[in-house]
């Protein structure tokens, strides 16, 4: 059976996968300046046999690599970026490894190798069986900035491919139908002139003026949209000193919705309030468009299929060291917000898990028809082909989202054995795909008839280049 010999080689190459994670986890990278853990995962693959390609779509550390020929080609992404500011070492109490640096509190140094292994494994056996078909890994960067995969669909490096999987850390083990956010991330510079501001105020025009007259028409604006969409701002820039009218400020701003036609509404009400704000503040102003995505398109056939195979392989259990590992943390997460968390999971039995630490089980598509408040660049690809990102179990419940206990967790064995985990259920599950086309078949139907009277338009414009010095740090 080609499963068993996937299988096989995750089992004989586990601990070779949890020292690529756990480097990917050391080198902690911000988007696009993934350079080493890059590096780490396409010299990796490379070794296994699969033609490489670099710096693709604009992005030095984007790439893609490719093993085999024909029909059907499946595709296995994985994320490579870290976070700033959730620096920590693998310990259950907060002690970053660099105070205030960056640190995996999304987990995608497991997300990066879990998508890569699974590839490898799927590759092993299409050689041994002699299987016909393509499997390409896309090496992902920039997820978090929603940059990576909407600047690669835009290029075209997903065209032909018949279905696409991916993995993400979480506290539960699934694959669920539900949607993400749709989303635009945009930033307004602002421009005045300046003037002392206490002698000669009539002279200033103040460009912090527009600024705040901007936010405020958008929180108006908020009573009179759709109840789903959230938009939020920062101000980045707002002067230098109080006696000095400023004459450059600049904010921004996430505009999102669940659907894509929605954001692109209120997107565009909210370039009339900045138009608006320079009427009022007699200011100038231009637009910087940073990135888009859609919403996902979800896929009941690939997520019953993730399931299968999940409860086929077993999910992992813990240790009586992890359990005293996650009650120690525990410490550090309040009880009222490991209730609120648990709350919006909406996880079967939620209400009786308040003194667990794991979920261990392997759960049904409980998320069917909701959308989540967040938004990934996966979304896009679901656009182009059939696309699932399911998850696993890689912290205990209540962790919080982008936080050092996430970063903790990632880098030790709870995320490990998650790690291969996740691995195994990628194999299986792409092996599936590759040998039984009635399967593959339903799964395109499916998404054709998602797609149906729907269009997909990259949210980004043609000639947009990706935002390589964005978290760069002078
Ligand atoms: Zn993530």
């Amino acid at each position: 059976m080609s499963k068993e010999i996937a299988l096989g080689w995750i089992d004989e190459n586990d601990k070779r996968i949890i020292e690529i994670s756990d480097k990917a986890w050391e080198y902690a990278e911000v988007g696009l300046l993934e350079y080493k853990t890059s590096k780490l995962l396409a010299d990796e693959i490379e070794r296994h046999g699969f033609r490489v390609e670099r710096d693709i779509a604009g992005m030095p550390t984007a790439f893609v690599a490719t093993w085999g020929s024909g029909k059907p080609v499946i595709g296995v992404m994985g994320e490579l970026d870290a976070l700033a500011g959730v620096s920590q070492k693998a310990v259950p109490y907060k002690d970053p490894v660099v105070e205030g640096g960056p640190g995996h509190g999304c987990g995608h140094n497991i997300h990066g190798t879990s998508g890569m292994a699974g590839a490898i494994a799927i590759k092993t056996a299409m050689e041994e069986k002699k299987l016909p078909g393509t499997i390409k890994f896309y090496g992902c960067p920039a997820e978090e900035t929603l940059v990576g995969k909407v600047f690669m669909v835009r290029d075209g490096l997903f065209d032909g491919v018949d279905a696409c999987l991916s993995h993400h850390p979480s506290s539960a083990n699934s694959a669920g139908t539900g949607s993400s956010n749709a989303m635009n991330s945009v930033k307004f510079h602002f421009h005045g002139r300046t003037a002392h501001a206490a002698g000669d105020p009539e002279s200033g025009i103040s460009a912090l003026d527009a600024v705040e007259l901007m936010s405020n028409g958008v929180n108006f604006m908020r009573e009179h949209i759709i109840e789903k969409a959230r938009v939020h701002y920062v101000t980045e820039v707002g002067g230098g000193q109080p006696n000095v009218v400023p004459a450059y400020a600049r904010t921004w701003f996430y505009v999102r919705a669940p659907e894509r036609e929605q954001v692109e509404y209120i997107y565009n009400w909210v370039l009339e309030i900045a138009n608006g704000a320079d009427k009022m503040a007699r200011t100038t102003h231009e637009v910087e468009f940073l990135t888009g995505c859609y919403n996902m398109l979800p896929n009941k056939g690939l997520s019953d299929l993730v399931i299968s195979n999940m409860r086929e392989i077993g999910a992992p259990v813990h240790t009586d060291e992890e359990i005293e590992f996650a009650k120690k943390m525990n410490e550090s997460i309040p009880p009222e917000l490991k209730k609120e968390s648990l709350r919006k999971s909406e996880r079967p039995g939620w209400e009786k898990m308040l003194d667990e630490f794991f979920d261990e089980r392997v759960l049904d598509d409980y998320r069917a028809g909701k959308v989540g408040a967040g938004s990934t660049d996966v979304s896009d690809v679901s656009w182009v082909t059939p696309t699932i990102e399911f998850v696993t179990t890689c912290c205990i419940l209540g962790t919080p989202g982008h936080s050092w206990q996430f970063t903790a967790q990632s880098g030790m064995s709870i995320g490990h054995k998650s790690l291969v985990f996740a691995s195994k259920v990628i194999a299986a599950s792409g092996l599936d795909l590759l040998t039984k086309p009635s399967l593959l078949k339903a799964v395109r139907d499916e998404w054709e008839e998602r797609l149906t009277g729907r269009v997909y338009k990259p949210p980004i414009p043609a000639d947009l280049a990706p935002p390589l010095d964005q978290l760069k740090k002078d």
